[in-house]
């Protein structure tokens, strides 16, 4: 049982201030862009993983990846035991801020219930999901959603037509909690209160109307100053795109990874080979969304 799952980008990533529980209040519109990971679940002895791909460094061949604890979680819930040999074909950029774990999670998910007969079910299959981790849902889901709390209560979100995207992947992650840690430290010395998050009106307007032009100039990713922070060659990244007619330039999620808005598929592939040149990447690599979430291949 194979399942294809999308990653994810963030156009818009509004961070509330931190709660009581140590989470921020989010407003997140993820939107699935067509880089894919596959995971494979095949009847085992016992529970294994397998992960390959061109950069795979710090993915765990344990119970502690995501797709792991995921197989492991279901068979649990389903009463069965959770032998499966779990293969991970990896393209998603690891620790790129593209919710790549979370998304072979999901896909592990998928796979494993249709393997194990849980039928066709994919209701059941939410609350897993969240408990996993707040971007699984939405690996499930694909498409373009807006999620508030945590990030995991999603509602899809109206597109027109197509986005052309290119990505920048860089040398190294940047670890998510250590991102949010720097947000809440660059607020902190600023004596920054942050306001309860509310969805980007224009940003729904764009993406209704497929306006590529009016997207672009409503992304918006609050832990981008965190990631620069962290990371400020990303500012030169950023500089390379915008240089060459991104629509919109922004930092994914947490980062490192940068996303810029073509206008067209011509246009994002000029500005792959563009930042391909500029030197300010590992690499650059062009992909669309909406796309659909985790699917049986
Ligand atoms: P997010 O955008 O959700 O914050 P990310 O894309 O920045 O996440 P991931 O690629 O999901 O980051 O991985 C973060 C860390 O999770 C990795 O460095 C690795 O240690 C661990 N991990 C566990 N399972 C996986 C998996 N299947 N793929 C990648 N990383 C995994």
């Amino acid at each position: 049982m194979t399942v294809r799952v999308p990653a994810k980008v963030n156009l818009q990533l509004a961070v509330g201030p931190l709660r009581d529980d140590g989470y921020h209040d989010l407003v997140n519109v993820f939107h699935a862009v067509s880089l894919f990971d596959e995971v494979t679940a095949a009847p085992a002895d016992a529970l294994s993983v397998t992960v390959e791909g061109g950069s795979i460094e710090g993915v765990p061949v344990n119970a502690d990846n995501l797709a792991a604890r995921a197989a492991l979680l279901l068979a649990e819930r389903l009463g069965v035991a959770p032998n499966v040999a779990l293969t991970i074909r990896k393209t998603i950029p690891v620790a790129g801020g593209m919710a790549g774990g979370s998304a072979d999670a999901a896909a592990a998910l998928v796979a494993c219930a249709r393997l194990w007969g849980a039928g066709d079910a994919d209701a059941d299959l939410w609350e897993p999901a969240a408990i996993l981790g707040s971007d699984v849902p939405f690996a499930l889901l694909g498409g373009t959603a807006l999620g508030t709390g945590r990030g995991e209560v999603l509602t899809p979100v109206q597109t027109a037509g197509r986005f052309h995207w290119v990505f920048a992947l860089a040398d190294g992650g940047l670890s998510t909690p250590a991102v949010y840690a720097e947000c809440d430290r660059l607020r902190e010395a600023e004596g920054w209160r942050p306001a309860p998050p509310q969805a980007s009106q224009d940003l729904m307007a764009a993406l209704a109307a497929g306006d590529a032009h009016a997207l672009g100039a409503a992304l918006g990713n609050d832990l981008q100053p965190a990631a620069l922070s962290l990371r400020p060659a990303l500012r030169d990244t950023l500089a390379a795109g915008r240089e060459h007619g991104a629509l919109g330039a922004l930092v994914s999620g947490s980062g490192p990874t940068c996303a810029f808005l073509a206008e067209s598929a011509d246009h994002a592939g000029e500005l792959t080979a563009a930042l391909s040149k500029a030197g300010v990447a590992r690499s650059a690599v062009q992909a669309y969304g909406p796309v659909p979430g985790a699917t049986i291949v």
